[in-house]
Protein backbone atom coordinates (compact mmCIF):
# COMPACT_ATOMS: atom_id res chain seq x y z
CA UNK A 1 0.00 0.00 0.00
CA UNK A 2 1.58 3.44 -1.05
CA UNK A 3 1.50 5.86 1.73
CA UNK A 4 -1.29 8.30 0.87
CA UNK A 5 1.08 11.69 2.18
CA UNK A 6 3.75 11.97 -0.67
CA UNK A 7 5.79 13.34 2.31
CA UNK A 8 6.46 9.66 3.65
CA UNK A 9 6.93 7.86 0.53
CA UNK A 10 10.22 9.94 -0.61
CA UNK A 11 14.07 10.73 0.59
CA UNK A 12 14.32 14.44 0.65
CA UNK A 13 16.87 15.58 -2.17
CA UNK A 14 20.28 16.24 0.08
CA UNK A 15 21.82 19.58 -0.33
CA UNK A 16 22.15 20.62 -3.92
CA UNK A 17 23.45 23.53 -5.79
CA UNK A 18 19.97 24.86 -7.78
CA UNK A 19 20.99 28.23 -8.87
CA UNK A 20 24.13 29.16 -11.39
CA UNK A 21 25.11 31.82 -8.50
CA UNK A 22 26.01 29.14 -5.99
CA UNK A 23 28.89 27.85 -8.49
CA UNK A 24 32.16 29.28 -7.94
CA UNK A 25 33.67 31.53 -10.84
CA UNK A 26 36.14 28.93 -11.87
CA UNK A 27 32.72 26.54 -12.73
CA UNK A 28 30.38 29.39 -14.21
CA UNK A 29 32.47 32.55 -15.17
CA UNK A 30 28.96 33.88 -16.32
CA UNK A 31 26.17 32.81 -13.77
CA UNK A 32 23.61 35.28 -15.29
CA UNK A 33 24.09 33.72 -18.85
CA UNK A 34 22.91 30.20 -17.34
CA UNK A 35 19.84 31.35 -15.32
CA UNK A 36 17.80 31.48 -17.85
CA UNK A 37 18.06 28.06 -18.56
CA UNK A 38 18.35 26.74 -15.32
CA UNK A 39 14.90 28.55 -14.55
CA UNK A 40 13.38 26.33 -17.60
CA UNK A 41 15.14 23.24 -16.17
CA UNK A 42 16.33 23.13 -12.76
CA UNK A 43 19.46 22.14 -12.36
CA UNK A 44 20.59 20.16 -9.31
CA UNK A 45 24.34 19.67 -8.70
CA UNK A 46 24.42 17.73 -5.41
CA UNK A 47 27.30 17.42 -2.67
CA UNK A 48 28.83 14.75 -3.70
CA UNK A 49 29.36 15.92 -7.19
CA UNK A 50 30.24 19.36 -7.00
CA UNK A 51 33.76 18.53 -5.52
CA UNK A 52 34.10 15.70 -8.76
CA UNK A 53 33.90 19.14 -11.12
CA UNK A 54 36.73 21.26 -12.04
CA UNK A 55 36.06 22.80 -14.83
CA UNK A 56 32.81 24.19 -17.46
CA UNK A 57 33.57 21.73 -20.32
CA UNK A 58 34.92 18.45 -17.93
CA UNK A 59 33.09 15.38 -19.29
CA UNK A 60 31.11 15.44 -15.70
CA UNK A 61 30.48 19.04 -15.36
CA UNK A 62 29.22 19.19 -18.72
CA UNK A 63 26.66 16.79 -17.52
CA UNK A 64 24.98 18.97 -14.70
CA UNK A 65 26.28 22.53 -15.79
CA UNK A 66 22.79 24.18 -17.89
CA UNK A 67 24.22 24.52 -21.10
CA UNK A 68 22.69 27.65 -23.61
CA UNK A 69 22.34 24.96 -26.47
CA UNK A 70 19.66 23.93 -24.09
CA UNK A 71 17.57 27.25 -25.30
CA UNK A 72 19.07 27.13 -28.70
CA UNK A 73 17.48 23.26 -29.65
CA UNK A 74 14.08 24.42 -31.33
CA UNK A 75 14.48 21.13 -32.77
CA UNK A 76 13.88 18.67 -29.94
CA UNK A 77 10.27 18.10 -28.74
CA UNK A 78 10.05 18.91 -24.84
CA UNK A 79 8.52 15.06 -25.13
CA UNK A 80 11.52 13.75 -27.69
CA UNK A 81 10.08 10.07 -27.74
CA UNK A 82 6.38 11.02 -27.68
CA UNK A 83 6.10 9.29 -24.26
CA UNK A 84 2.72 11.13 -23.49
CA UNK A 85 0.99 9.83 -26.41
CA UNK A 86 1.77 6.31 -25.09
CA UNK A 87 0.80 6.73 -21.61
CA UNK A 88 -2.16 4.60 -20.80
CA UNK A 89 -1.61 6.45 -17.07
CA UNK A 90 0.23 9.36 -16.10
CA UNK A 91 3.10 6.97 -14.82
CA UNK A 92 3.35 4.63 -17.02
CA UNK A 93 4.89 4.52 -20.63
CA UNK A 94 3.35 1.44 -22.74
CA UNK A 95 4.86 1.89 -26.36
CA UNK A 96 6.19 -2.12 -26.90
CA UNK A 97 3.67 -4.69 -26.05
CA UNK A 98 5.12 -6.90 -23.02
CA UNK A 99 7.05 -3.87 -21.31
CA UNK A 100 6.40 -0.69 -19.84
CA UNK A 101 8.25 1.67 -18.01
CA UNK A 102 6.54 2.94 -14.54
CA UNK A 103 7.71 6.54 -13.24
CA UNK A 104 7.59 5.72 -9.65
CA UNK A 105 9.73 9.05 -8.65
CA UNK A 106 9.85 11.98 -10.16
CA UNK A 107 12.60 13.45 -7.76
CA UNK A 108 16.93 13.02 -8.91
CA UNK A 109 19.54 13.17 -6.82
CA UNK A 110 21.08 15.28 -9.76
CA UNK A 111 19.65 16.62 -12.68
CA UNK A 112 21.31 15.73 -15.90
CA UNK A 113 21.30 18.20 -18.55
CA UNK A 114 20.70 15.16 -21.53
CA UNK A 115 17.97 14.08 -19.41
CA UNK A 116 14.83 13.03 -22.24
CA UNK A 117 12.65 13.61 -19.13
CA UNK A 118 13.50 16.94 -18.25
CA UNK A 119 9.87 17.79 -18.55
CA UNK A 120 9.09 16.07 -15.58
CA UNK A 121 11.05 18.14 -12.98
CA UNK A 122 9.25 21.23 -14.62
CA UNK A 123 5.95 19.31 -13.97
CA UNK A 124 6.06 17.54 -11.17
CA UNK A 125 8.05 17.58 -7.99
CA UNK A 126 6.83 13.93 -6.45
CA UNK A 127 4.75 11.63 -7.98
CA UNK A 128 1.16 11.03 -6.57
CA UNK A 129 0.83 8.30 -4.44
CA UNK A 130 -2.86 7.95 -6.00
CA UNK A 131 -1.46 7.82 -9.47
CA UNK A 132 1.23 5.10 -8.13
CA UNK A 133 -2.41 2.98 -7.38
CA UNK A 134 -3.61 3.66 -10.80
CA UNK A 135 -0.26 2.25 -12.25
CA UNK A 136 -0.07 -0.85 -10.40
CA UNK A 137 -3.59 -1.80 -11.27
CA UNK A 138 -3.19 -0.89 -15.10
CA UNK A 139 0.10 -3.42 -14.57
CA UNK A 140 -1.97 -5.85 -12.68
CA UNK A 141 -4.89 -6.17 -15.04
CA UNK A 142 -2.62 -5.83 -18.43
CA UNK A 143 -1.71 -9.36 -18.44
CA UNK A 144 0.91 -9.19 -21.45
CA UNK A 145 3.19 -7.34 -19.66
CA UNK A 146 6.14 -9.18 -18.69
CA UNK A 147 8.40 -6.35 -17.93
CA UNK A 148 8.09 -3.22 -15.56
CA UNK A 149 11.18 -0.95 -15.39
CA UNK A 150 10.92 1.23 -12.77
CA UNK A 151 11.97 4.94 -13.44
CA UNK A 152 11.46 8.57 -13.60
CA UNK A 153 13.17 10.84 -11.77
CA UNK A 154 14.99 7.53 -10.26
CA UNK A 155 13.25 5.03 -8.61
CA UNK A 156 16.49 4.97 -5.56
CA UNK A 157 14.81 8.35 -4.32
CA UNK A 158 12.25 6.68 -2.94
CA UNK A 159 12.09 5.59 0.98
CA UNK A 160 13.33 1.56 1.33
CA UNK A 161 9.71 0.85 2.35
CA UNK A 162 7.85 2.61 -0.76
CA UNK A 163 10.52 0.95 -2.96
CA UNK A 164 9.85 -2.32 -1.40
CA UNK A 165 6.00 -1.88 -1.23
CA UNK A 166 6.11 -1.60 -4.94
CA UNK A 167 8.11 -4.37 -5.81
CA UNK A 168 6.32 -6.86 -3.44
CA UNK A 169 2.98 -5.29 -4.88
CA UNK A 170 4.86 -6.02 -8.77
CA UNK A 171 6.26 -9.22 -7.66
CA UNK A 172 2.34 -10.98 -6.58
CA UNK A 173 1.49 -10.80 -10.35
CA UNK A 174 2.47 -13.47 -11.32
CA UNK A 175 1.97 -11.98 -15.27
CA UNK A 176 5.49 -10.12 -14.38
CA UNK A 177 8.49 -11.81 -15.38
CA UNK A 178 11.40 -9.11 -15.15
CA UNK A 179 11.90 -5.89 -13.38
CA UNK A 180 14.52 -3.58 -13.99
CA UNK A 181 15.45 -0.37 -11.68
CA UNK A 182 17.16 2.56 -14.19
CA UNK A 183 18.82 4.96 -11.53
CA UNK A 184 21.77 6.95 -11.46
CA UNK A 185 22.08 7.22 -7.83
CA UNK A 186 25.16 4.88 -7.76
CA UNK A 187 27.12 7.52 -9.44
CA UNK A 188 25.75 10.47 -8.74
CA UNK A 189 25.10 10.03 -4.90
CA UNK A 190 26.30 7.13 -3.69
S1 LIG B 1 18.91 10.67 -13.06
FE1 LIG B 1 17.83 9.88 -14.89
S2 LIG B 1 15.76 10.75 -14.78
FE2 LIG B 1 17.07 11.95 -13.39
S3 LIG B 1 17.80 13.68 -14.60
FE3 LIG B 1 19.35 12.07 -14.77
S4 LIG B 1 18.82 10.91 -16.62
FE4 LIG B 1 17.01 12.13 -16.04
Amino acid sequence: MIPSDKTQYIVPPNESITDPDQLCAKLCPNPEALKPIADLFPMRINSHLLPLLHAPDDPLARQFIPDPEELRDTRTDIDPLAEAKQSPTPLVIHRYPKRVVFLVSMQCAAHCRFCMRKRNAIMATQSDPAALEQSLAYIQRSRQINEVILSGGDPLMLRDTTLLDILTTLRKMSHVRILRIHTRIPIVWP
